[in-house]
């Protein structure tokens, strides 16, 4: 459908404003005069690219949509601010004591993601959390500084903590979390048999409730932490086993995302009690752990709902702190070193994902041509459709009833046809003609003037004209919590920001699964069924960019229709308002998402080329078509999943 434009101006500034780009998108992303996606990947610190120019030039390098690419400064940048908002805020409230993060490897675990987190990440001695065997392995391996945390979360069997508590002796600190009442008798055997001692922490279950989606995360129901009565018992198990001075940490996690302030506040006095109360129970402790949940204003409106938060980096790390030292000066209790284990907030802005659009679907706007004898019911509509189509303006009332008539006359073509009055060539000339006029009604609502009232119905005609445009992109495997949990992410076009949409529409992806669509939108705290695009143009590429996702989205994609990884390169700023290429990772051949399923791809192709020399010897298939169809064949395998530009 066509959007109406009031004043006939339009600049880059109101394509940033309409899809919320100045809010969601600073520092990072902005909009040029041009009408292009601009990236700043230091922030505030100067340096920037044209999106649409770079995803050029990369095309150029063959490296085909659709393309994840990652901004290693802006992973460097986030670092940053998560470190400045701490100090700040220790300055601040006169905190005795220092912060100490760590990246949980769970939310993008990336060779390159957390080699350069580790790498970045140095100068302030961060350090990694892991969950699992796999992803200890990659810290233990990854993280060589001999002063950086290892949290080590999960279920842990005896092999688990042995290597933990061995990896001490690599000069690694490692700290052996307790989450289930059972993991301390084997962190008991484990420490007795080997003589040796992990650094040992402990998750609470807290009693505080978070709201959202991972509310569930904490409360009695929670799948992981220690009950009160239980961390009572697992304290006085550590004593008779003289492991207690090694108990150091203190840790919970009150799920993702998490909206309100209010919640984490709650959060923090309860555990910053709980610390005091560890250290009075005789525990050297030294770290307080507030776990992840530092949220991401999805839609930059800041409000406590699903996709945004109502604070800020630092009014998170602020709130932090000074609760902290709240719970601990009264008791005259050593401030902790203060730990947050913030995935979605570092590993969030530094990937977008960028595709392109193959076509869409377009409402009619003429009629159908006359066909020799009309029946009735099928002339009655073309006389509604020539009703609205002149050029004199008409009332939201004359559209209202001119919409009435097509409906009735509509319902009576489908009645004759039910009755065998009516040909199949009728009926489909009567929904053309249907359809000519819905798209015809709509389009006449926007010459309407500024501010004339529609009826509801009108106002769902115009909705309904909303047309699909199809992406080259799978969101189960680049952005499955679109599908999973309904996340919203921010999405836009990369280019044509000065010019004003005309359409609205839905974006559906390549799968054969009618899920597999993006069909919510972000606006302002709330969501839209419906996103504001161009009218596509000949031989024009459309990029539609996908924003905010570098978290979760990659691990937890799926190969659903085999629809493999996408190509992803790694762009780094260098002088002069260039960059670098520092790394390519190809997306998955077609090859390598069949042998993911067991398949043999050589195997495949010999029974086809079998199946083709049996068609030539019918004489059902030219010599020269079999060599194409095996050309085809033998070159998809080599190939990404995705369409080919
Ligand atoms: C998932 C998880 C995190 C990361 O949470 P974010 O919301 O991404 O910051 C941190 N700690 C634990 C224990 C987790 O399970």
């Amino acid at each position: 459908m066509v959007l109406a434009n009031p004043t006939g101006t339009w600049s880059a500034a109101d394509g940033a404003a309409l899809y919320g780009i100045d809010r969601w998108g600073d520092p990072y992303f902005s909009v040029s005069d041009r009408g292009h996606v601009i990236v700043q990947p230091r922030g505030d610190r100067g340096g920037s690219l044209d999106l649409v120019e770079l995803v050029g030039e990369l095309q150029g390098r063959n490296l085909s949509l659709p393309l994840l690419i990652r901004f290693d400064d802006i992973l460097e940048d986030r670092l940053e601010r998560l470190h400045a908002a701490f100090e700040r805020a220790i300055a601040q409230y006169a905190y005795r004591g220092r912060y100490q993060g760590v990246f949980p490897v769970k939310c993008n675990q990336q060779r390159h993601v957390v080699e350069q987190l580790v790498e970045s990440g140095r100068r302030w001695h961060f350090g990694l959390e892991a969950g699992s065997k796999a992803e200890l392995l990659i810290a233990l391996s990854l993280l060589d500084d001999p002063e950086a945390l290892l949290i080590c979360n999960g279920y842990k069997d005896r092999r688990y903590i042995e290597t933990a508590i061995l990896a001490r002796r690599l000069g690694r600190q490692p700290v052996v979390v307790i989450e289930q009442a059972d993991e301390v008798e084997r962190i008991i055997a484990a420490s007795n048999e080997l003589g040796a001692a992990p650094f040992i922490g402990i998750r609470a279950k807290l009693s505080t409730r978070s709201t959202g989606r991972w509310g569930s995360s904490v409360g009695e129901g929670a799948k992981f932490g220690l009950s009160i009565p239980d961390l009572l018992a697992t304290v006085e198990a550590l004593r008779a086993a003289g492991l207690l001075a090694d108990l150091r940490l203190l840790h919970f996690h009150i799920g993702s995302q998490i909206n309100d302030i209010a919640v984490l506040k709650d959060a923090l006095q309860e555990a910053g009690q709980l610390y005091a109360e560890l250290t009075r129970l005789g525990a050297p402790m030294g770290f307080l752990d507030v776990g992840g949940g530092l949220g991401i204003d999805y839609d930059g409106s800041r409000t406590a709902t699903a996709a945004s938060t109502n604070y800020s980096l630092q009014n998170y790390a602020n709130d932090v702190v000074a609760t902290v030292r709240e719970c601990c000066e009264p008791h005259g209790v050593t401030m902790p070193t203060l730990v947050s284990e913030s995935g979605r907030a570092i590993a969030s802005h530094f990937s977008v994902l960028v595709f392109n659009v193959l076509g869409a679907s377009r409402p009619p706007i003429t009629a159908p041509e006359p066909g020799e004898q009309e029946p009735l019911i099928v002339r009655n509509l073309r006389d509604t459709f020539a009703g609205v189509s002149g050029h004199e303006p008409l009332p939201p009332e004359r559209l209202q009833e001119a919409w009435n008539d097509a409906l009735k006359f509509r319902d009576d073509a489908l009645a004759a046809f039910r009755l065998g009055y009516m040909s199949l060539p009728e009926r489909a000339m009567a929904e053309q003609l249907t359809s000519s006029c819905s798209a015809t009604i709509a389009r006449r609502l926007e010459d309407l003037p500024a501010g004339t009232p529609v009826p509801v119905e009108l106002e769902r005609l115009r909705a309904s004209q909303a047309g699909t445009y199809y992406a080259n992109l799978s969101v189960f495997r680049s952005a499955p919590d679109t599908w999973a949990i309904d996340q919203l992410f921010p999405v836009l076009p990369l280019h044509r920001l000065d010019e004003q949409p005309t359409r609205l529409g839905t974006l559906a992806d390549l799968t054969c699964d009618s899920d597999g669509k993006l069909a919510r939108f972000i606006d302002r705290g709330h969501s839209k069924a419906l996103l504001e695009l161009h009218e596509l143009q000949a031989e024009q590429p459309y990029w539609i960019g996908l924003f905010l996702g570098g978290a979760y989205q990659e691990v937890m994609g799926n190969l659903h229709n085999l629809f493999g990884s996408t190509n992803a390169v790694h762009i780094r700023l260098t002088a002069g308002g260039r960059y670098s290429v520092d790394h390519v990772v190809r997306g998955d051949t077609n090859a390598e998402v069949l042998q993911a399923m067991e398949h043999d791809p050589l195997a495949l192709l010999e029974r086809l080329r079998v199946a083709s020399e049996a068609a030539i010897t019918r004489g059902d298939l030219a010599i020269r078509d079999a060599r194409r169809l095996m050309d085809h064949l033998e070159g998809s395998l080599r190939q990404t999943t995705y369409l080919q530009g």
